[in-house]
C-alpha cells in the first residue's frame, strides 16, 4: 500500500488524486467527482469537508462514528464537533507511516469496528477515511457489511474529492440511504416512531431549523399530506420512513447522492422550498403534483398558507440593498425571501454547485435582478460586496470581517439561518424581521465606524499603546541603505 503520510492539505489536489488512484481508489474518486463536480472554481473555501459527514453521524441516535486520518485533522474535526455541541465520542484509529505502508492501519480499523459494534448500543458504525488514508488506498469497502446486526458504513471523504462540508453531509446520508434501501428491498424493516399524513408523506432533504418541518407539515395538512422523517436522519429507522415517502423535497439542493437513492426507490424529487408568497405558491403546486393531489386540495393548502405569509412580509418590510453569500445550500431561498420582503439583492454567492433542484430559484432570482454565483469563492463574494456597496452584507465569517472593516453592516449567514425558521409565515416574520432590524440600524453603524476610525488599525493595532509606537532610532535609514545596496548588487550581476 503506498505511503500517503507526506500528503495532507498541503499536498495539492492533483497529487492526492493521483496517489488515491494509484492506491486502488480510482473508481471511488471518479464517482465523487461525478457526484460533486468542481467549478467554475477549483475548490471553494470552506472548512474541512469531512466535518459534514462527521456531523451527520454524530447527530444520529445509536450510531458510532470513527475517524481514520492524520492526528492534526482529527484534532481539528473533534474540536469543531464539540464546539458545535456534539456531546458524543468521536472514535479515532491513529496510524503512522509504518501501519499505513504495511496495511496494518486497515487491520487496526477492522479491530476497532469489531470492538465498537455492540448491538445493545448501536444500530450502525460509521468509519470516515480522511485525506491521507484515502490517498493511501485504505480499503474501507472491505470492512464487513454488518457485525451482529450492527451496520458498518465505510466512506471516503477526502478534501481533494469532496468540495464542501455541505456535500460531505450528503456522502454519509446517501451511503446510509443506499444501505437502508437495500435492507427494505430484502424484507420488512423497523417502523419509524411517529408518522402523520393520511395520503402520504413528504421527505424533506436538508438540515433545517427544528420548527421548520413542523411549519411545513401544517402547510401540507390541507392536501392530506404529512412529513416523513427528514434526511439527514436522526436515527436508523428514520431512513426507512424517509424512503417510504410519496415524494422527496430537496430544499437543500446539493444532496445529489441522497436524491439518487430516492429516485432508485421510485420517489419523485421536487426542488426549491416554501419561502415567501411566490415561492410557497409554486412549491405547494409542485409538491401537490408530485404527490398526485387534486387541484382543489392544492388550492385549499395555498388558501390556508399564503395570506399569513403575505401579512408577515408586509409587517416586516425591508428597504435595503443586500448581498447574500454562504455555504449552507439555502442561500438562494434566503435571497428569494428577502426580495419578496422588498430588498434589492444584486448578488447571491453559494459554495454549493448548480443542480436541477435549485434551478427554479436561480431562474426566479435572475428574473428579479440577482446574479447567482454557484461554487462562489471568497474573493468573488468580497468583490461583489465592494462593487455593490450593500446596506447589509449577509455572508461567511471572512466576508463579514471584510464588510465590517469597510463600514458595511454585516451578519453571518449561518448564525442567521440556523437560529430561526425560513419557511412559511414563521420564516417571513423571523428572517425578514431580523434583516429589517439590521438594516434599520445602518446609520448608527456608519456613525460608529466614523467614531472609531483608525482605532486599532495600522500602527495602533494591538493593545496597551498609549501613543503610536515610535521606530527604533535609525531603523528606517538603515533599511533604506540595505535596500539600495541590494539593488546595486542586483544591477551589478545583471538581474
Ligand atoms: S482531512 Fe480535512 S483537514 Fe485533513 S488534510 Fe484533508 S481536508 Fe485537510
Amino acid at each position: 500500500m503506498p505511503d500517503g503520510s507526506d500528503h495532507g492539505c498541503h499536498g495539492g489536489r492533483e497529487t492526492l488524486l493521483a496517489a488515491a488512484a494509484a492506491a486502488g481508489k480510482a473508481e471511488q474518486m471518479e464517482s465523487l467527482l461525478a457526484t460533486y463536480p468542481r467549478g467554475p472554481h477549483d475548490q471553494p473555501q470552506s472548512m474541512c469537508p469531512a466535518f459534514g459527514s462527521l456531523r451527520v453521524g454524530l447527530r444520529m441516535r445509536r450510531v458510532a462514528t470513527i475517524l481514520s486520518g492524520s492526528a492534526c485533522c482529527v484534532y481539528g474535526l473533534t474540536f469543531t464537533s464539540h464546539f458545535y455541541g456534539a456531546r458524543r465520542t468521536v472514535g479515532y484509529v491513529p496510524f503512522n507511516s509504518e501501519t499505513l505502508v504495511t496495511g496494518a492501519l486497515f487491520e487496526d480499523i477492522r479491530k476497532a469496528v469489531r470492538e465498537v459494534a455492540d448491538p445493545a448500543k448501536y444500530d450502525a458504525v460509521v468509519v470516515i477515511n480522511l485525506c491521507v488514508p484515502t490517498a493511501s488506498g485504505v480499503p474501507l469497502d472491505r470492512l464487513p457489511k454488518q457485525i451482529d446486526g450492527v451496520r458498518i458504513i465505510g466512506i471516503d471523504v477526502p478534501g481533494f474529492g469532496v468540495p464542501t462540508h455541505a456535500e460531505a453531509k450528503d456522502v454519509l446520508a446517501g451511503a446510509m440511504l443506499r444501505y437502508a434501501r437495500t435492507e427494505a428491498e430484502r424484507g420488512p424493516v423497523a417502523r419509524p416512531r411517529a408518522l402523520s399524513g393520511d395520503d402520504g408523506r413528504i421527505a424533506l432533504i436538508g438540515e433545517l431549523f427544528p420548527a421548520d418541518p413542523m411549519g411545513v407539515g401544517a402547510m401540507l395538512a390541507p392536501m392530506g399530506l404529512g412529513i416523513a422523517p427528514q434526511i439527514p436522519a436522526r436515527e436508523w429507522r428514520d431512513l426507512y420512513g424517509a424512503l417510504d415517502c410519496v415524494a422527496a423535497a430537496a430544499v437543500h439542493p446539493f444532496y445529489t447522492a441522497s436524491v439518487r437513492e430516492f429516485h432508485a426507490a421510485g420517489r419523485p424529487v421536487v426542488g426549491s422550498g416554501p419561502v415567501g408568497v411566490e415561492g410557497t405558491d409554486a412549491w405547494l403546486s409542485a409538491i401537490g403534483a408530485a404527490a398526485n393531489v387534486s387541484a382543489e386540495r392544492i388550492d385549499a393548502a395555498k388558501a390556508a398558507a399564503l395570506p399569513a405569509i403575505r401579512n408577515a412580509l408586509a409587517a416586516n418590510p425591508i428597504n435595503a440593498r443586500i448581498t447574500v453569500a454562504g455555504y449552507e445550500g439555502s442561500e438562494l431561498l434566503v435571497a428569494r425571501l428577502l426580495i419578496e420582503a422588498g430588498a434589492e439583492v444584486p448578488y447571491v454567492g453559494t459554495a454549493c454547485p448548480r443542480t436541477e433542484w435549485s434551478e427554479v430559484d436561480r431562474a426566479w432570482l435572475a428574473a428579479h435582478g440577482a446574479h447567482v454565483q454557484y461554487r462562489a469563492s471568497l474573493e468573488q463574494d468580497v468583490a461583489a460586496m465592494r462593487e455593490v456597496r450593500p446596506d447589509l452584507a449577509v455572508g461567511t465569517t471572512p466576508l463579514v470581517q471584510a464588510a465590517k472593516q469597510a463600514g458595511t453592516p454585516a451578519v453571518y449567514f449561518t448564525n442567521m439561518v440556523s437560529s430561526r425558521p425560513l419557511f412559511g409565515a414563521a420564516g417571513a416574520a423571523a428572517l425578514a424581521g431580523i434583516v429589517a432590524a439590521q438594516t434599520r440600524g445602518r446609520e448608527r453603524f456608519s456613525q460608529m465606524v466614523g467614531f472609531f476610525s483608525g482605532v486599532g488599525t495600522g500602527e495602533a493595532a494591538g493593545y496597551g499603546w498609549k501613543d503610536v509606537p515610535s521606530d527604533p532610532p535609525g531603523l528606517r535609514d538603515r533599511m533604506r541603505k540595505m535596500r539600495e545596496a541590494r539593488q546595486r548588487a542586483n544591477e551589478a550581476v545583471g538581474t
